[in-house]
Formats: C-alpha cells, structure tokens, sequence
C-alpha cells in the first residue's frame, strides 16, 4: 500500500489543515478545513483533486470550510456518526472501529472524546499519520469543553498505543506555549529540555514543530505521561490514580 503524500497548510492564527493524498489513484482528503479559500488555493498550486474531507470534531475552526470546499469539488465529508447534527455537509458517518478509504490508503477511526464529546482521530497505519485535531498536541492536549479529564485520559491513552514512529498531526501551532508548560511540570526531564531547545529554534526559523512521533509525545507530553512515575514525582503527585493526575495536569494547565 502506498504512503499518503501529506501537505501542511498553516491557516488562522496556529491552526493547520493537512492535505493526504494517495499517489496512485490521486484520492486526496483534506483533514479539518477551517478555511476554504487556503485550502483551495493550496489544491490549485499541488494540482491535486479533492475526494473527501475529513472531520474530527464540529468546532469552527476545524468545519469552517466544509461546505465552501464541497461546492467547490463535490467531495465527500466524512465524521462522526454522533456528532453529524454539528458537521456541516456530512455524508459519511462514522465511529470508533470503522475504516475510511482515501483511494488505496485506508485509515482506522478512533473515538476520543475529551475535547468534545463527540472528537475522533483518523489512523493511517500504512502511512504511519495520525491525524488527532485537538486531542493530542505535540506536548500537549486539548481543553477539556465538552468531556471528562476520565475520558480525555482513555483517549489519550488509545493513541499512545499506536507505533513509536506515527506521526502526530495535529491542528495547532501550539507547541511553544506546551512546552513551556510542559518544562514547569517536569524540569529535570532531559529528554524534554532538549526538545523545548529544538521547539524554540523550529520556532525562531519560523519552521513548524508538527508532526512530532508518538515516540516523542511519550517520553515528553505531560498529559500521555500522568501514569509516569518519574512525572508524578516531579508533579508532587506520587500514589495518585491517573485519571486524578491527568486532571490535576490539565487543571494547572488551564491557570498557567
Ligand atoms: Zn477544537
Ligand atoms: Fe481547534
């Protein structure tokens, strides 16, 4: 099976809209639209033809461009089954288990809810892309609106079971910002002191730090690390349950 060709499309202030394209049979989905006109614009450059969009979940920043994009192309909008009163243009829906084909590249559907009730999370295994809106962050996760630190917890604990090698493509430039935050939970964690530096220089050449690997996530994102012994010494929170230190780390992060 081919390897998704991937474009990132910075749009808004942070977000980033991903174009995934199948080589062979030139399918191509643009995964959480916030715009259209970027997204068009970017499709014209690539010559590349849009077949699907792909949703996460129903804020605007994710949905603005849905229905602008199908006029436009006569794509097909795919999300969750649940949620489809809040997905403009839905046509496919679906849930935790199912698989979604971009041409020959098929990608596995995750429920995480958390962020929203009603978020999923698009696996590519073939192409090692995860796509997690706002989910997960590199170095950090999504507010909690519409779930409980309980399920956000089980949900980040889904996608920290993929491969050491998926590449975590999320929906914000918000890595900086989690960083710091992240350096203030556990700074004497090398391994994210010398990723802090990297996110610091990425930044300054006006570069992107997405996608990072899962691999990275877990040996530096506080929010996949809140069963972590190492952590929750450094949080002052030896003996919690994770559910509780997961909260108490997004609670800080929400003050910070
Ligand atoms: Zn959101
Ligand atoms: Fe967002």
């Amino acid at each position: 099976m081919p390897a998704l060709q991937i474009h990132q499309i910075p749009v808004l202030n942070d977000n980033y809209v991903y174009l995934a394209r199948d080589p062979d049979t030139g399918a191509c989905a643009c995964v959480d639209p916030a715009v259209s006109d970027a997204v068009l614009a970017a499709l014209k450059d690539l010559g590349w033809t849009l077949t699907h969009i792909l949703n996460t979940h129903h804020h605007g920043d994710h949905v603005g461009g849905n229905l602008a994009i199908k006029a436009a192309t006569g794509c097909t909008i795919v999300g969750f089954a649940d949620d489809a009163a809040r997905i403009p243009g839905i046509d496919e829906k679906v849930r935790e288990g199912d698989t979604v084909a971009i041409g020959a590249c098929t990608a596995r559907v995750f429920e995480v809810p958390g962020h929203t009730s009603g978020h999923i999370a698009y696996w590519f295994e073939d192409s090692d892309a995860l796509f997690c809106g706002d989910t997960l962050f590199a170095l950090g996760c999504g507010r909690l609106f519409e779930g409980t630190a309980g399920q956000m917890w089980a949900s980040l604990s889904k996608l920290r079971a993929l491969p050491d090698a998926t590449r975590v493509y999320c929906a914000h430039e918000y890595t900086n910002a989690n960083a710091d935050f992240a350096l203030s939970v556990e700074p004497d964690n090398a391994t994210l002191v010398a990723r802090a530096d990297q996110v610091t220089a990425l930044r300054q050449a006006g570069r992107p730090t997405v996608p990072s690997t899962l691999a990275e996530e877990r040996a530096t994102n506080p929010f996949l690390r809140a069963d972590v012994p190492a952590l929750l010494a450094a949080a002052g929170l030896r003996g919690q349950d994770p559910v509780a230190a997961f909260a108490e780390i997004r609670r800080r992060k929400d003050v910070f």
